[in-house]
């Protein structure tokens, strides 16, 4: 060890930059070998979603389950605002429609792609419990 930086405690955990190998290992590890499978939490209602829930729906891509929030392709009775202004819709049950690619920019993660760019997404599911 080498005096390197110590954890310093703050509210919200910083997100994790991790590069894709290391991505994709760990949500192996966690969810299995099929990325379909993986679960990722919406950073703003806490929604656990995986690519497969977005199938056959309306606009949507298997890659918004880690960039985007289910609520975003579901109909505005069955989804709620993230960020809720006046008279905005409030629907606590169900999930928002967050976008990593908003102005909030609450990553759980930062990837750094092959093509050596960053990117922002979701953290794993159960990522965000924390053990003690
Ligand atoms: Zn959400």
């Amino acid at each position: 060890m080498d005096g390197g930086q110590e954890a310093v405690k703050r509210d919200r955990e910083p997100a994790k930059k991790m590069s894709l190998n290391a991505w994709r290992e760990e949500g192996e590890r966690l969810f299995g070998k099929d990325p379909m499978a993986w679960k990722f939490v919406c950073p703003v209602c806490g929604n656990i979603q995986s690519a497969a829930d977005f199938q056959g729906l309306d606009g949507a891509s298997p890659e918004d389950a880690y960039y985007n929030c289910l609520g975003r392709f579901l109909p505005t009775a069955e989804s709620r605002e993230a960020f809720p202004g006046k008279g905005g819709r409030r629907n606590p049950a169900r999930p928002c429609n967050y976008t990593l690619g908003g102005l909030f920019h609450l990553p759980g993660a930062i990837v750094a792609g092959e093509d050596g760019k960053e990117y922002s997404v979701f953290g794993f599911a159960n990522e965000e419990k924390s053990h003690g």
